[in-house]
């Protein structure tokens, strides 16, 4: 029996966890829940899952969480805040954490589970955008397991070699092709991207996600957050990572080796079959994903990305070759900037324009430890809520 602890339970990937555990009675069970605001949700899930813990962001939200578990006669511990989100991602009864948090949020429990040593399922790739090297440290010293969630890390892992241990060069490995569906703004006429609104950002064609995670697909922040992610989680050079567009999202993934062999995993684009991958590996379990028909798919498209129309890639890429702490102030200045488009304060294309204002205002620096990067991604969101103001 695997024992699960899921960061950010009542969100997109959350939902779509549990959906698989359910599947799966006998394999799997749940050790806690989280949520940020979403009480109703949670208790909800507590009632299906029993889990032992159950954390939402503040004590009034835990007062009434807590009200509704007694009604529902359940046992379950009520906690919150940030420091009972790391110890649900670390406690003993826990062998599994799916970190599916949004955002810089979820680094410290994310990272909680790796020093702990858990199998870590990662879909919370800010977290590792942010904290690159260290991250990694700490899992590979505290043997920890991580697994890539986001369907694309999901996919490259699996065209990888089993033995692969982020060396390109050993297995070798000429290019990661990470394809992305170019979001719901890849056909429009690039000089009415100031105007689009929010709900036509969040609109994605072939996924269903959070807010965030849609507005980055819309701006290909996503698919930059992603480049960085790929380079920590494969040891692949900015040089070596490739974003293919392909439109319908059925390739999700591919590695291009030395002999002219191109792998590729494909599937419906449904986020529960990297979940069902991630949790099962290395055996295989149902995921409720249907099986991919081809025939009815038809055609399958491909073509370069447009630096132009999605300036977001090019400054990710940038952040990349620049290094210590730039992919942190990327992240950041990108957070606040989505949330103020979100809010309606700022138009679409002034996403791009803070970041690369604020990339150019704070000087990249070594990454030394987890209390500066904290620090740092303070410091970076005042910065970039200044410039917003200004
Ligand atoms: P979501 O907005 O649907 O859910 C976010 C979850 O995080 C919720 O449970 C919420 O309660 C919790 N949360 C939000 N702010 C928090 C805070 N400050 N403290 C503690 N908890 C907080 O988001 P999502 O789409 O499920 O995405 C989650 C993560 O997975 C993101 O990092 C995203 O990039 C990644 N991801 C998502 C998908 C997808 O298909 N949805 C695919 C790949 C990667
Ligand atoms: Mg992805």
């Amino acid at each position: 029996m695997q024992n699960v602890t899921i960061l950010g339970a009542t969100g997109s990937i959350g939902v779509s966890t549990l959906d698989v555990l359910a599947r799966h009675p006998q394999r799997y069970a749940v050790y806690a829940l989280s949520a940020h605001t979403r009480v109703d949700v949670l208790a909800a899930q507590c009632r299906q899952f029993r889990p032992q813990v159950a954390v939402v962001g503040n004590a009034q939200d835990a007062q009434k969480l807590s009200q509704l578990l007694r009604e529902y006669k359940l046992s379950t511990t009520v906690a919150y805040g940030p420091e009972a989100l790391c110890a649900i991602a670390s406690a003993p009864g826990c062998d599994t954490v799916m970190a599916a948090i949004v955002g810089a949020a979820g680094l410290a429990p994310t990272l909680a589970a790796a020093r702990a040593g858990k199998k870590i399922l990662l879909a919370n790739k800010e977290a590792l955008v942010m904290s690159g090297q260290l991250f990694i440290d700490a899992v590979t010293a505290n043997q920890a397991t991580l697994l890539p969630i986001d369907s694309e890390h999901n996919a490259i892992f699996q065209c990888l070699p089993a033995d692969y241990q982020r060396i390109t060069a050993q297995h070798g490995i000429e290019k990661i092709l990470l394809t992305a569906s170019g979001g719901p703004f890849l056909q429009r006429a690039v000089d009415t991207l100031e105007q689009v609104t929010p709900a036509e950002a969040v609109a994605h064609p072939n996924w269903v996600m959070g807010r965030k995670i849609s507005v980055d697909s819309a701006t290909m922040m996503n698919k930059g957050l992603e480049v960085i992610e790929a380079h920590w989680l494969f040891g692949a050079s900015a040089e070596q990572i490739e974003v293919v567009i392909h439109p319908q999202s059925v390739i999700h993934s591919m590695v291009s080796y030395a002999d002219g062999s191109v792998l590729a995993q494909m599937g419906n684009p449904d986020m529960r079959t990297p979940i069902a991958h991630a949790l099962a590996y290395p055996q295989r379990v149902a995921s409720g994903v249907a099986q991919l028909d081809l025939c009815r798919i038809g055609q399958l498209n491909f073509l370069p990305p447009d630096f132009v129309r999605f300036p977001c890639l090019q400054l990710a890429y940038d952040a990349l070759r620049a290094g210590g702490t730039s992919a942190a102030t990327l992240n950041a200045a990108n957070e606040i900037a989505v949330a103020a488009f979100l809010d309606g304060r700022i138009g679409f294309r002034a996403i791009d324009r803070l970041i690369a204002q604020v990339l150019d205002l704070v000087p990249a620096t070594p990454l030394d430890d987890i209390d500066s990067l904290i620090a740092h991604d303070e410091r970076v969101r005042a910065l970039s809520t200044e410039q917003l103001a200004a």
